[in-house]
């Protein structure tokens, strides 16, 4: 490793070293020379030339007594060198001051014009070297004032010059060369130094303009950058590029790729229209296919194109993959045509605006993915979790059903071996038998239940639906129980119906319903009586199963219609059932697109009522509102069954 010390360092050349003194003295000197930065042009001007003054003053002091031979004229010139010496204070204290007298510099050229010509007269005259004391004065008014008022001063000069020779040369025609000479050359100095002059207050101009159209991008830009909504991106898009280039209005259209989103800015017409604007917008984005491509560095310039006295500019934006939308900028008539520096100032905006855009398309891309994958995350957890549920519920379905079919089957086991083993009376014979009889039948509707339930949940059932004549079902299932709930000494009523109703469904699955729910009407009212009626109601067919049973409290009448749930204890009051009927029940309902429910009381009775869609006929009105045929229902004058 090089450890290089601060003595290694290679001394500068002397060139570097005389550059940088003389820096350091111009440093120093500068504000002596021209004021500070903080003053404002004229006065840093005038300070330039006091400086100049103090020089011309300091020269003919020591120049003087070697070009004046006589004494009176020398002491007249240190006195006016007095005057003028206190002449160039003054102004440098007017300076110090901010003095308004200088603003316009007209105080100081009189004044230096009078010293000058003072100069020359107490010198000699205009045929003396005196004489280069009036070119520092054209040279000083032409870089103030240009061409005119310089030109003046000159012609001042020229005159005053022509009258000295007039007065002090009795042959005023032999010297006419040299006046002539020294004029022009007069003349051609101060032009010039006014045409420098104008070529520094255009390069300045110039400069000020590019400084301008540099902050105004810079502005744009931040502009851009301040927000990653795509809307609001595109909508300061619009306002940026027809404030860049003093338009009017501008409108802009992206591709589909960015949804085609459209913005329209007009500031200059405040009081325009929303439907105006938006007519406005459409007439410029017309205009996009009618302009001849132009191709520029930066991108697509499409070109302008003159219309109702207008002149509309149209700038394609060019992304990755080609033209992506177009901005129309419309500036009025009269307006200086734009310079290249302004077509270029635009399209180095709409380049930045580009980007903009692809961020902000970018930016709500991922928004949106970061939502998808959110909401397909919760989907999964979710789904989880149901797999999870349908899991337990599947493992509690196994434990609940051997559970039911090991109760059924220890009873038969047992009766069956002590009928084996002992030599019992056929009375009793007899009874062992009916309870092994008697469990037989439960295993069997346990085994039906849980093989039913097990295939509507798995989808394994044929549906053979159909139209069907909901009264002809009822009429069926009434007949079939009616003889059951007469053994128990209970009333049974099938509730005639107004009108036919039929509905679109599967017959034996309804009969299956109905037959759960009337059984266990009658298996739970000890006495008084079981309704079955049906009506239609806002295009919903309604059957209801009404009891005054022992009713099922308020906690357990959504818990019925789970899978084994039956109401009391199970292990010492089981009632003769499998708790698998009303479960099976709200299955096939909801299949047909309906649904269940009880309502009910403890001591007073339930209802359990049941929804299913009516049969539609192909003007979407339910058959039933058009068939007036009483025939079509069996029940239809009160043939149900009463008991
Ligand atoms: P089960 O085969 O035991 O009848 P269900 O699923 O059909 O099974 O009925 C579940 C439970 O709902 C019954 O055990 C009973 O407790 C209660 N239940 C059903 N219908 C009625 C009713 N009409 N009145 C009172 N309780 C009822």
């Amino acid at each position: 490793m090089s450890v290089t010390s601060f003595h290694d360092q290679p001394k500068a050349s002397v060139a570097v070293r005389l550059g940088r003194a003389a820096g350091t003295v111009f440093h120093r000197i500068e504000p002596f020379w021209s004021g500070p930065r903080s003053w404002p042009p004229y006065l840093r001007l005038e300070q330039r030339f006091t400086a100049v003054r103090f020089l011309g003053v300091l020269c003919i002091a020591l120049t003087a007594p070697l070009l004046i031979p006589s004494l009176d004229r020398l002491i007249m010139a240190y006195v006016a060198l007095f005057v003028a010496a206190f002449y160039v204070t003054w102004v440098q204290v007017l300076i110090r001051r901010h003095s308004p007298l200088l603003e316009h510099g007209y105080v100081t050229t009189i004044g230096d014009a009078f010293f000058c010509v003072l100069f020359v007269l107490i010198g000699g005259g205009f045929n003396t070297a005196f004489y280069f004391i009036v070119f520092t004065a054209t040279v000083c008014s032409a870089m103030r004032f240009g061409y005119g008022p310089s030109m003046l001063v000159v012609g001042l000069y020229i005159t005053l010059d022509a009258l000295d020779h007039s007065v002090r040369s009795a042959n005023f025609t032999d010297e006419q060369g040299v006046f002539l000479f020294r004029s022009g050359f007069l003349v051609i100095t101060t032009l010039s130094a006014s045409y420098v002059r104008e070529q520094a207050q255009r390069a300045e101009a110039a400069l000020a303009r590019q400084l301008n159209r540099a902050s105004a991008l810079n502005e744009s830009t931040r502009a851009l950058n301040a927000s990653l909504k795509l809307d609001t991106v595109v909508q300061t898009v619009v306002t940026e590029a027809r404030r860049l280039i003093h338009g009017e209005e501008a409108a802009i259209q992206l591709g589909s790729e960015y949804g085609s989103a459209t913005a329209y800015d007009a500031s200059g017409y405040d009081g325009l229209s929303g439907d105006t604007r938006q007519q406005r917008r459409l007439d410029m984005l017309a205009l996009i296919p009618n302009i001849e491509y132009r191709t520029r560095n930066t991108g697509k310039f499409k070109g302008r194109v003159a219309q109702d006295n207008r002149e509309y500019i149209v700038v394609s934006l060019l992304g990755l993959g080609g033209v992506v939308g177009h901005v129309v900028v419309v500036r009025p008539a009269g307006r200086p045509p734009l310079e290249s520096a302004d077509d270029d100032l635009l399209i180095s905006f709409i380049a930045r605006a580009v980007l903009a855009i692809e961020n902000a398309a970018l930016y709500k891309t991922i928004g949106d993915r970061r939502h998808d994958l959110q909401r397909a995350y919760a989907d999964l957890a979710s789904a989880h979790q149901e797999l999870l549920d349908v899991d337990e519920m599947k493992t509690n379905f196994i434990a609940n059903v051997s559970h039911e079919l090991r109760t059924p089957l220890t009873s038969i086991r047992s009766f069956s071996e002590i009928l084996l083993s002992f030599d019992v009376d056929t009375a009793t014979q007899h009874e062992f038998v009916g309870i092994i009889n008697a469990e037989s039948e439960r295993l069997t509707r346990l085994v039906n239940d849980v093989l039913d339930i097990t295939k509507i949940e798995s989808g394994q059932v044929d549906w053979h639906m159909e139209n069907l004549d909901l009264g002809e079902i009822m009429y069926a299932s009434a007949r079939a129980f009616e003889a059951l709930a007469k053994e128990k000494g209970l009333h049974f009523e099938l509730v005639p119906m107004s009108s036919p109703l039929h509905v679109y469904a599967d017959s034996d699955r309804i009969r299956q319903v109905l037959a759960n729910l009337l059984g266990n009407a009658i298996k739970f009212t000890p006495q008084g009586s079981v309704t079955l009626s049906a009506e239609m109601h806002a295009d919903m067919v309604y059957v209801h199963i009404a009891d005054t049973g022992i009713g099922i409290a308020p906690s357990n009448q959504e818990r019925i219609f789970e899978k084994f749930h039956q109401v009391g204890d199970t292990l010492t009051d089981k009632p003769a059932g499998t708790g698998l009927g009303l479960c099976i029940c709200r299955d096939i309902v909801v299949h047909h697109g309906g649904r269940i429910w009880v309502e009910s009381e403890l001591g007073q009775g339930s209802v359990f009522t049941f929804t299913l869609l009516p049969t539609v006929h192909d003007d979407g009105v339910p058959i039933t509102r058009l068939s007036d045929d009483p025939s079509l229902s069996p029940t239809r004058g009160g043939a149900g069954a009463t008991a």
